[in-house]
């Protein structure tokens, strides 16, 4: 599409994605006085509200959830998760729907933002919808469209069949067959648990899976978000969550170990036509390699503004380190410290009371 002809509508505010932190964002926008579709617009890629827990597995269920929090303004159990056997993919998109409505937040979907780029005091936003020109902006893209599949000798070579976390649907799809689970995520737990009620998994991970006895309380949440936080302010790139916050020894990894479900066995060194192959020379043929090693952060549209340290990541500041130090313009909400449904609310508070102060915008 050649856009460069084409007028910009001009805005104070582009925020980009609609899910968790895009909503709390528009939100604490509105809040502060500006008006969607005058001051501020949200463009969302998604067909429908719900952010990327629209695409969720059926087995994700608001029992199987670790906890989604309730936006700001709006309560989540009277609003859709009241019953904890709805999928979290028919119950979040049912809640930020009514969220929408109810704040009148105006979400411009599907709206694909391709490029973001520098346009002397304001940035060029270019969508799949029309162009914007925007003294600002909250990029709030998540990381659902960047499923993360390390590189292995010989992964192209592999016959059988091979897809990440992303992908999975149901563990009924495996029956029969070998599966080799790979990550030591949560979703790697939570996947390797059903599949292997179904049938053969092996697991293995780069590192021993850390579990954490006792309850999550809030100040095991403090300091697992500080880690984080503490890396981005240091412009390193975000690491996993389970790398800060441990797996929980939930009653279903407890069942798990009793099944001898949780022999973990080291990473292997490269994949053969029939499986994969270790170090030490010993090989295992298997049916299917599923990959829950993580998302990255879905930034490629903001490239233009080369905001990356050569370290590849981001350094951030300002409060709960949404503001990007090299681009005071931009905000990240619902990145690094903020990958959560609770640090998406906060960071959206922070951002929109941040950026309207930076831009000297009048607040109510
Ligand atoms: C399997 C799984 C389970 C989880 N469970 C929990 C949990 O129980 N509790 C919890 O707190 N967190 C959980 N999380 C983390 C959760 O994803 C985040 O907490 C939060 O919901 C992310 O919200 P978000 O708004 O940042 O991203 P998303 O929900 O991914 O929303 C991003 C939105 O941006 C849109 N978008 C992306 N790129 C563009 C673009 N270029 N242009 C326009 N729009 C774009 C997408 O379409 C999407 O609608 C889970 C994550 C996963 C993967």
């Amino acid at each position: 599409m050649d856009t460069s002809s084409r007028l910009a509508l001009k805005l104070d505010i582009v925020v980009i994605g609609a899910g968790q932190a895009g909503l709390s964002s528009a939100y604490h926008l509105k809040q502060l006085g500006l008006q969607p579709g005058r001051d501020f617009l949200v463009l969302d890629r998604a067909p429908q509200p719900g952010g990327a827990w629209q695409y969720r597995w059926p087995s994700l269920t608001l029992s199987t959830v670790n906890r989604v929090h309730d936006l700001p303004g709006l309560s989540f159990a009277d609003n859709a998760g009241g019953d904890a056997s709805v999928r979290a993919s028919v119950a979040v998109p049912h809640y930020f729907a009514a969220y929408e409505e109810r704040f009148g937040l105006d979400v411009h979907r599907p709206a694909s933002v391709n490029v973001v780029c520098n346009r002397g005091e304001r940035l060029r936003v270019e969508s799949d919808r029309g162009l914007f020109s925007a003294r600002g902006i909250i990029n709030a893209t998540g990381t659902w469209e960047k499923p993360f599949i390390p590189d292995y000798p010989g992964r192209e070579s592999f016959t059988g069949r091979q897809l990440h976390t992303q992908q999975f649907h149901a563990a009924e799809d495996f029956a029969g067959q070998h599966v080799l689970v790979v990550g030591g995520g949560i979703s790697a737990i939570q996947l390797l648990d059903q599949i292997s009620q179904v049938t053969r998994t092996t697991w293995v991970t780069r590192t021993p899976p850390r579990f954490r006895e006792g309850p999550f309380d809030q100040e095991a949440g403090r300091a697992a978000v500080k880690l984080v936080e503490d890396r981005v302010r240091a412009g390193l790139s975000p690491n996993s969550v389970v790398s800060v916050t441990g797996l929980p020894l939930s009653p279903a990894i407890l069942a798990m170990r009793e099944r001898g479900v949780l022999q973990r066995q080291d990473m292997f060194s490269e994949i053969t036509p029939t499986g994969v192959r270790w170090a030490d020379g010993r090989s295992l043929d298997v049916d299917v390699i599923l990959w829950c090693t993580g998302f990255r952060s879905a930034l490629d549209h903001l490239a233009p503004l080369q905001l990356r340290e050569e370290s590849g990541g981001i350094t951030m500041t300002g409060r709960l380190a949404t503001q990007v130090a090299r681009d005071p313009r931009v905000h990240l909400v619902g990145y690094g410290p903020s990958a959560s449904t609770i640090g998406a609310n906060r960071a959206g508070a922070a951002a929109a009371r941040a950026l309207t102060a930076f831009l000297e915008l009048p607040a109510s």
